[in-house]
């Protein structure tokens, strides 16, 4: 088939090697002028991993990544919030931190070495249904050539969401986060986070050569009282709830060299329609409170591209791809949904709750292993598909 992808990501380079591999003939479009390694680190869980090693990467991203055994939440009085060990559920088991821009080159890489097409400056605004296919609409007025179907890989903001006319709710959160990678020597075998209510969260997320991916979460209104106040009023509070910071806050002098960024949850009555699918974010964006969005992505891609290989129907493998992920797209969705005000949200009652609960399910062993399960990307009809467990 001559095959369209819109968004040159984690999912559509990964999309564009597979479909490449399997003799069809791709073409990926790309908002961006160039398509470059971009972002900061993020969590490859153990079935990201598993279809890492599907896609035969898996080597060259662990050795230049961080091995996480444990998942922590400290509160601002010291106490834990949670501790959950990888190991405790199988003991060849733990998290990868990862740059996201390492693992975009490497997919990037391989869709390029398969024979995917990549058109930068190409931002899609629609399509449309032509007697020889789909024809992708892009900013000023320009249009493709005809394709059979359309890949749809373009993120948590896609906008051929409405063009296809499928049923979707979107919630835009309030809260988002300010992130920058740099070194930092003070955690390197764990995702750590320090919380006070939820309104304050700090992360440090390893991701391989004493580099560490920081984020704290705040609102848009916060950042701009921040940015009023000053970056030292900004790094004293980050300091005073994570002092564990301090290395990267020495690298950070200015706003301009953090990045912030908003987080969407949108959920669809369907992932595909005729001649379209949607992969990835611009099916299923959650906030990142489960560390779960590339992981989902991976799993994605390579399970819809299993079900194209055993039929020739378009239709027929996207009804079968969406049999075979349904429960665990809504088991994810639902969970970060009810998780995500528990960390990040207006309330003191959920925070209270929280401190409450969290720490005794982490220390009962059946709560913990669902946790755990969860976590690793096992929940929910994992077993049905043909991604074997690690
Ligand atoms: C620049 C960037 C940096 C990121 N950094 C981080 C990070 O540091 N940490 C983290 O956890 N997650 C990050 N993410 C999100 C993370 O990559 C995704 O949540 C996850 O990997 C799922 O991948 P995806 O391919 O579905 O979506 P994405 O990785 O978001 O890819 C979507 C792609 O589609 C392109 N696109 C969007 N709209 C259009 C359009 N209309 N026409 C053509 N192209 C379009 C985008 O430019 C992008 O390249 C980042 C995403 C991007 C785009």
């Amino acid at each position: 088939m001559k095959i369209a992808i819109t968004g040159c990501g984690i999912a559509g380079t990964a999309a564009g090697f597979l479909l490449s591999q399997q003799g069809h003939a791709v073409t990926i479009f790309e908002q961006a002028e160039k398509c470059r390694p971009v972002g900061a680190g993020i969590l490859i869980q153990p079935i990201g991993q598993t279809v890492l090693k599907h896609l035969g990467i898996y080597d060259q991203i662990e050795h230049q990544s961080a091995r996480l055994d444990y998942i922590e939440a400290i509160k601002h009085t010291g106490g834990r919030l949670v501790f959950l060990e990888y190991q405790r559920l199988r003991r060849q088991l733990f998290g990868l931190g990862v740059h996201r821009g390492l693992l975009f080159s490497s997919l990037l890489d391989l869709s390029i070495k398969a024979g995917a097409e990549i058109r930068e400056n190409a931002r899609i605004s629609g399509f449309t249904h032509t007697t020889d296919g789909v024809v992708l609409a892009m900013d000023e007025d320009e249009q493709s050539e005809a394709f059979d179907c359309i890949v749809a890989t373009d993120g948590a903001r896609s906008i051929l969401r409405n063009a296809a006319g499928i049923r979707h709710r979107s919630i835009d959160y309030e809260y988002g986060a300010l992130w920058k990678t740099g070194s930092c020597t003070a955690v390197s075998d764990r995702l750590l986070q320090m919380v006070e209510g939820t309104k304050k969260l700090v992360g440090l997320l390893p991701i391989g050569k004493n580099q560490c991916s920081f984020f704290w979460g705040l609102t848009a209104d916060q950042f701009a009282d921040y940015q009023r106040q000053g970056i030292e009023v900004w790094k004293e509070d980050v300091r005073q709830l994570c002092p564990r910071a301090e290395e990267i806050l020495a690298q950070i002098d200015s706003f301009a060299e953090l990045t912030f960024t908003t987080y969407r949850d949108v959920s669809m009555k369907s992932c595909w329609t005729d001649r379209i699918v949607f992969l990835g974010d611009a099916a299923h964006p959650t906030s990142p409170h489960l560390g779960q969005g590339a992981n989902l992505a991976l799993e994605d891609v390579w399970e819809f591209t299993e079900c194209l290989k055993n039929t020739a129907e378009f239709a027929t493998a996207c009804r079968q791809y969406e049999a075979l992920r349904r429960q665990k797209i809504l088991y994810y969705q639902q969970v970060t949904r009810w998780l995500t005000p528990f960390f990040q949200s207006d309330g003191w009652l959920k925070g209270w709750g929280r401190d409450l609960f969290l720490p005794l399910m982490c220390q009962t062993p059946v709560l913990r292993e669902q946790m755990l399960k969860t976590l690793c990307g096992f929940k929910a009809g994992w077993t049905s598909s043909r991604i074997e467990s690690p």
